[in-house]
């Protein structure tokens, strides 16, 4: 891998530098998945060695309670090419992911499953595919081998809403055989089921985002550890996408604008009604517009203190974990010597 995902501090030629920071990790969620470990790392070996890259293998043991966990630790002791991360208990896939991008040092990153699924042997492609100067390499299992009513449809109908709502036009956003260069991962943060939303979290950092074919292959060990149930809290991630996507840096725009629609039908409202009290002398305390008058102003009143609120908030999000509004793909200035 070339200069293209290291690092501007990091010299090419430092040779002390290159050997500790390999060009590729390789990070792995495993749950339940001994049957598959030993074949999925020395297919991960072999490709990437046959590549000439240097990697890393992280593979994040999701409280599993079949021995993966130990057959993980066995062969981190063996093998140099494998970081062993353990968590404690069953946090969920995201959480694994977010585990693993903690302790990945590689100048790219690799997610895939440890069912054997995903092929490693397209690794190498998506790579090559990130030094065409790209920031993200989604995986499209344009053959996907899963069941076809309970994960092949509503999947269908998750890539379609999370296309439409969330400007990021790639087919398949469950794919876990994606490419990452470092620095983006480094900026995300995982929350929920959302890492299928990953494409969309880079899109809100600014992330230049492509996607390619990939090999996708049938379940050959234990279980899908997901069912039905998945479709919903991926909706909910979705609400909650739409809402960073478009309010973070700005939530008075939004709220403030619909609190301020509010309160002027409001006051219109009320003063269209003081009017025919006032100069007609209708009995107004028996019309359904007073009541509407009435909702009108104190929902708008709530939102706009609401708006302020969450002003505040998003303040508070930015500063004190130190997140820039802003992300700087580069910076270019002539050096004075
Ligand atoms: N996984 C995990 N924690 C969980 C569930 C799943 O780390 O709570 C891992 C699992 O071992 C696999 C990947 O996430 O490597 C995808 O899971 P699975 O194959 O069950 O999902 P599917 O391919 O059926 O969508
Ligand atoms: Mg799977």
């Amino acid at each position: 891998m070339r200069s293209g995902l290291i690092p501007d501090r990091l010299s090419e030629d430092d040779g002390l530098i290159s050997a500790i920071v390999p060009d590729v990790s390789v990070v792995v969620p495993v749950r339940d998945e001994v049957e598959s470990l030993p074949l999925l790392l020395e297919a991960i070996a072999s490709t990437l060695t046959a590549s000439q890259l240097s990697y890393e293998i992280i593979c994040v043991d999701d409280g599993s309670s079949d021995g993966s966990a130990e057959f993980l630790k066995e062969q981190a002791q063996i093998r140099p090419d494998l970081k062993a991360v353990i968590l404690r208990r069953n946090y969920g896939q995201t959480a694994a992911m977010a585990a693993g991008f903690k302790y990945a040092i590689g100048k790219a990153i690799i997610t895939l499953d440890a069912d054997l699924q995903n092929d490693p042997a397209d690794i190498p492609m998506l790579l090559a595919k990130l030094e065409e100067g790209y920031d993200l390499v989604s995986g499209w299992r344009q053959n996907r081998q899963d069941g076809a009513l309970n994960r092949l449809l509503p999947s269908k109908i998750a890539n379609w809403l999370i296309r439409r709502t969330t400007s990021v036009y790639i087919h398949d956003y469950g794919c876990s055989l994606k490419a990452y260069r470092a620095e983006l991962v480094a900026d995300m943060n995982l929350y929920g089921e959302l890492h299928r939303f990953l494409p969309a979290l880079a899109y809100i950092e600014g992330a230049r985002i492509t996607e390619l074919p990939v090999r996708h292959h049938a379940r050959r060990f234990g279980q899908s550890k997901y069912g039905i149930s998945r479709t919903f809290r991926v909706l909910m991630d979705l609400l909650t996408i739409l809402f960073m996507k478009k309010f973070l840096t700005r939530p008075m725009h939004v709220f403030g604008l619909l609190g301020l629609v509010s309160m002027i039908l409001g006051t219109g409202l009320g003063i269209y009604l003081t009017i025919i009290k006032l100069a007609f002398g209708e009995i107004i305390g028996n019309r359904p517009l007073l009541i509407l008058a009435v909702l009108l102003l104190v929902t708008g009143v709530q939102l706009f203190s609401f708006g302020l609120l969450a002003e505040l908030v998003m303040r508070t999000y930015h500063e004190s974990q130190g997140r820039p509004i802003y992300r700087v793909r580069e910076v270019v200035a002539k050096k004075v010597n």
